[in-house]
Parts: C-alpha cells; structure tokens; sequence
C-alpha cells in the first residue's frame, strides 16, 4: 500500500508542494502544487501540522561518551587534557555500558529528526572487546539505518602517544577484529540498514603502521574511512613533532587522501589543503557544538564548499557538545558558520543541506540525505506548536530559527519509528534511569 503524506505547512524539497508518496519503502512520486498523486491506491496521512524533512544524517560521535557528560574534572579544558581527564573513566566502559549508552544516544538522535547516524566506537577496554556488536544490536532495536564504525587506539604514553595503555589495543587484534565486523554486519547497496567503516582515532593516539594497514584494508573490503583530523593547534603541533609534517602531509602518506575517507572537524585546513582535499573527494563532518565547547576554532565550511569538497553535520561525542540532538547542531552551524561568513553566504536552507545532502556523501551514500522519487522513504516530521514557533512566518526557517529540538514522527525506509513524539516500545524513562545509574558507577570507579 502507497502512503500520501499530504499538503505538509512545509517541505525541503523542490516540486512536492502537495506532499510525498511513499511505497516499498521509497519516495515513489513528488506531488505538485495543484495536482493529485497517479500512484494508484494510495492511503493519506494528512500532513497539514507538519514541516517535512529528509531524515537527518548525522556524520560524527561516540555514543559512550553520553555516560561522561559534563564530567567536572573536564571542564573548561581544550581537547587535549579534556582526553586524558577522560580517559581513565572510558577505561572502565563495560558491555552493559556500552548497551545503554548507545541506545540512549540513539533514542536521542531519532527524536531530534535523525534517519541515519554513525559512530565512532574506539575504546575497547579488555571484556568490552564486542563493543561494535553490541551497537549495532540496539540500532537494530530502535530501527534507525547506521554506519557503525570500528575504531582504534593502539599508540599510547608509553610510545609516545596521549592515551593511557589500558584503553589501546595490539594491531593485529584492531584489523583482526574490523575484518569480523565487517564480514558479519556489513550491508552492501540501497536500503542497507547496518553498514561498518573503519576508524582509527586520531593521528596522536594511532600508529602510522596500523593507519597505513588500516587503509589497505578499507581498500580491500570496500568500505569507508573515518577519523579526526585537523582538530586543533595542539594536533598540527603535535604532528609537526612526531612526523614532521602537518595532520594532511600525513593523511596522504598514510594513503587516506581519497573518496573513500571522510574527517571529523576539519577545522585548521590552510587554503592549500582545501583544494587537495576537495581533488581526493574526501568529505568533511562539521561540528559545531563540539568545536565551540573545546575553542577548537571554527571550521571553514563555505571556503570548503567553493572549493568542492561536500561537508555534513556531527554532533560529535556526548562529553564535548554534550547533547545528542541534531536539529540543535543545524542551528548551531548555522549560527556559527552565519556570524563567520555573513547573511549573504549562509542560509537556514544551507545548514539543512549540509545535515542532510552533505551528511549522505560524508557516509558515501546516494539512496538518502533528500526527498526525491527512488530516495529511501526517511522523513523527519516536526509540529509548530510550542511556545517558541508562535508567531513565525516561514515554516522551514522557523525550524531553524526559533530552535526545533524535537520531531513528532520519524520514517525510516517508509516505516515510522517515532509517532506522537514517541519511541514506540522504549521506555524513556528506565532507560535514563539505568543509563544514569551507570554513568554514576562508571564515574564512581
Ligand atoms: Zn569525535
């Protein structure tokens, strides 16, 4: 049976004025002002309280760091020591942790209007070695598409590095285990719910060896590639030590400059490193929240895009923005990147491309990120009516403007998984309570 999703206040689509019709779990038709739909047999849902948007795409996190929110031995600290503040609480992650941690950022996620999100799992304390099992086995359960990514940390103190040596592994263990993963969880072509890509995290908590090993293996398995690059001042000076070249000199000798790669932050590229960037294809995930909290600096989202490259929207780990909500993280890039570029160069429509469009090329996908006919059928639904939407003019930038935090449905692949506001069959608040409970115990030591 064909869905009409019908006369919506508004929608972020050209051509779709009197909505959408979904069937099998694709946009099947656009229907213009004046006309009716030719899909035969269609059912109506009648979409006049509702601003529609395609799923939201989140490019960038770590679902364990919702555990570690506002942690008080890492305020007011840059990136660096806010890490190692981190770190040793991270140290003692558990299986059940991990469990709620990724069910409550993606319960989160969902309700702020996200289809589709990655991870960036990349602590694997010893009996918590199935922490990639573990998440995408709750991304199952909630019904959200996910590209899950397997991290790793194996340069620690004792080489150099910023983590301590309990939370890095061998790196053999690292490809042993991102091969598993990838043979048992990764789905290939339109419509794949559970998809895998490889992660190491950082040029300064990863060995040159295990990043080269890492994008040989990529290559071989067909799947992508993710880590931060280009986060901070520290990052460039800690390169410039160690390998004697800045973050991108090095991401092109560890064979990362290409398509197949997309970088957290992307903050400190010169112009120079724009435009390689921009011919290798590779995309970036912008952060808004996080690159404010830590003074990270602002990321040069406009000079990327005239130079080429497609940038998305992260909201980054839970212990740097520290929420979990994407439509906030579209007004505040938009925000950012405004103040940055002017009003001239940044529009509300712009900052909703970049989670939507952008955010699909970031996770190398052309089946979703807008609402066209043969795009999966994920659709974000938000509702006008609180307090801070009274008085609004243009529906689509009063999304944006007067700060929406909260859809009121959510399709993925033509199924709703949030109706009402609600997660059917999740219990919102067990789920903070046994979350809080181990957060405190995590915390506790
Ligand atoms: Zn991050």
């Amino acid at each position: 049976m064909a869905l009409w999703i019908k006369d919506p206040l508004a929608i972020f689509a050209d051509g779709a004025e009197r909505g959408v019709v979904v069937k099998d779990g694709r946009i099947a038709e656009l229907v213009p002002a004046g006309r009716e739909p030719s899909t035969p047999n269609v059912k109506t849902f009648d979409a006049g309280e509702y601003v529609v948007l395609p799923g939201l795409i989140n490019t960038h996190h770590h679902f364990y760091q919702t555990l570690t929110r506002a942690v008080p031995a890492a305020l007011d600290r840059e990136l660096f020591p806010w890490l190692q503040a981190l770190y040793p609480i991270w140290a003692r992650l558990t299986p059940e942790a991990i469990d709620l941690a990724a069910t409550l950022a993606m319960a989160e996620l969902i309700l702020s209007g996200c289809t589709t999100t990655t991870d960036h799992h990349y602590v694997f304390p010893a009996g918590s070695e199935d922490g990639v099992d573990i998440e995408v086995a709750a991304a199952r359960r909630l019904g959200l598409r996910v590209l899950l990514t397997r991290g790793s940390m194996n340069l620690s103190q004792r080489d150099g590095g910023l983590p301590p040596d309990s939370v890095v592994q061998d790196e053999d263990a690292i490809l042993a285990d991102s091969e598993r993963v990838v043979a048992r969880y990764h789905e290939v072509g339109e419509g794949a719910m559970v998809q895998i890509a490889l992660a190491p995290c950082s040029p300064f908590s990863v060995t040159t060896s295990l990043m080269r090993a890492t994008a040989d293996l990529a290559k071989r398995l067909d799947v992508r590639m993710h880590t931060h690059l280009a986060e901070t001042e520290d990052e460039n000076r800690f390169c410039l030590e160690l390998y004697k070249c800045r973050p991108l000199d090095y991401l092109e000798d560890c064979g990362w400059l290409n398509e197949r790669t997309w970088l957290a932050h992307g903050v400190h590229f010169n112009d120079g490193e724009i435009k390689r960037l921009a011919r290798a294809g590779t995309t970036v995930a912008h952060c808004a929240c996080s690159n404010q909290t830590l003074a990270s600096g602002t990321c040069p989202v406009c000079a990327m895009e005239d130079a080429g490259m497609r940038i998305g929207l992260g909201v980054d780990g839970a212990a740097s923005n520290d929420s979990s909500n994407l439509m906030q993280e579209v007004r505040a890039a938009f925000l950012l990147q405004r103040s940055h570029y002017g009003v001239k160069k940044v529009s509300h429509k712009d900052a909703l491309r970049w989670a939507t469009k952008g955010s699909a090329a970031c996770v190398g996908r052309t089946d979703i990120g807008e609402i066209a006919v043969g795009r999966m059928a994920d659709l974000a639904l938000f509702k006008l009516d609180e307090l801070r939407f009274s008085g609004s003019g243009d529906p689509l930038a009063a999304l944006v403007l007067c700060g929406a935090h909260r859809a009121d449905r959510v399709m993925v692949g033509g199924r709703w998984i949030v109706e009402h506001g609600e997660l059917p069959g999740i219990d919102l608040a067990d789920l903070i309570r046994r979350h809080s409970a181990a957060s405190r115990r995590l915390r506790g030591g």
